[in-house]
């Protein structure tokens, strides 16, 4: 890919746009690692007035614990750049009942604190008399927790969920989401959750207020939250190949879940706009993905249109293939 430095200034991605939302596992991280590239992509953008902030569907974590492993991996950052969907939920919460209120807590830390932040007190049992539950992704989640939420919400208490992610990804394989005890809970009490987290808009929103972003970017590397999030608050979005989307889970994707523009890393942030737009015609590539690009207008077409997609087994591997060598550069 070309190198920052090669281009003038006025035609990156990045002078579009005075804030990045960036997601953080698949983007910034994998694990406890930072992905190739992101630390100096962020850092550049950071460098020339592009505010970044954070934003995570993850709710076990608090803030300033988040900002903590991002600036081990070398990012200046404080617990005020990181917005987690513990937070919106708690600002939904927050927005539907007095303050003080009881609030049924379920999760790791990250719930409570962000519950307490907004002046409501977390409780542990449906016999505290919640006037609400806040559900989010915690490691010790067991069936206990899980029936006393279902007790709250079949009473009538208000049903908010940070993230419905059905899945996560472990160092050992994907493992339960918030979204799968989520499901045991409406199971149980037959009513669904208010969701905070993306796709849907609150935590979008949050992060936008919090930095006070006029034109922000999306970035994330998962369709069906970052890209869909991006579409349903009208965000242009950028996907990156570093996380859990391949070439032919982009080449399937319906309307609301396409990516403005596509680039195989952080390095895109650093690229000519026109290279990496995925709509219209005419994007020339600077990362080899050029192929590719084409690839989804032809496929997004077909499928628009009701055709069979035209991609071949071929075409799937070459793309493939292509966007491991533009990784490895
Ligand atoms: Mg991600």
């Amino acid at each position: 890919m070309t190198r920052p430095e090669d281009r003038p200034t006025h035609d990156v991605l990045l002078d579009d746009h005075d804030a990045l939302l960036l997601d953080l596992d698949g983007v910034v991280y994998v694990g406890p690692h930072a992905v190739p590239h992101a630390v100096e992509a962020i850092t550049a953008a950071r460098a020339r007035g592009v505010t970044a902030a954070y934003v995570t569907n993850n709710a076990a974590r608090p803030p300033a614990v988040v900002a903590e492993h991002l600036r081990e991996l070398g990012l200046d950052v404080t617990a005020h750049d990181v917005v987690t969907s513990a937070q919106a939920g708690a600002r939904e919460v927050a927005a539907r009942v007095p303050v003080g209120s009881r609030v049924l807590a379920v999760g790791g830390p990250g719930v409570a604190e962000a519950l307490r932040d907004r002046g409501l007190e977390p409780v542990s049992r449906y016999a505290d008399g919640p006037a609400a539950v806040l559900m989010g992704y915690g490691p010790d989640v067991g069936w206990r927790e899980l029936a006393e939420a279902s007790y709250a919400v079949g009473a009538g208490a208000l049903f908010v969920a940070t993230n419905t992610d059905m899945s996560i990804p472990t160092d050992q394989g994907m493992a339960p989401g918030n979204g799968a005890f989520v499901a045991a809970v409406v199971s149980a009490s037959g009513r669904e959750p208010l969701v905070a987290g993306k796709p849907r808009a609150p935590l979008l929103v949050e992060s936008v207020e919090r930095v006070g972003a006029r034109s922000p970017l999306v970035v994330g590397d998962r369709l069906d939250t970052d890209i869909e999030a991006g579409h349903v608050c009208g965000i242009p979005t950028l996907l990156v190949l570093t996380g859990v989307t391949d070439v032919a889970t982009l080449l399937a994707a319906p309307p609301d879940r396409r990516p403005t523009y596509l680039a195989a890393d952080l390095r895109g942030l650093l690229a000519a706009p026109g290279d990496l737009v995925l709509a219209g015609t005419g994007a020339d590539g600077v990362d080899g993905l050029a192929a590719l690009r084409a690839g989804c207008r032809r496929a997004w077409a077909a499928r628009d249109e009701g055709r069979p997609d035209p991609t071949s087994a071929a075409d799937l591997a070459r793309w493939s293939a292509d966007v491991a060598a533009a990784l490895a550069r």
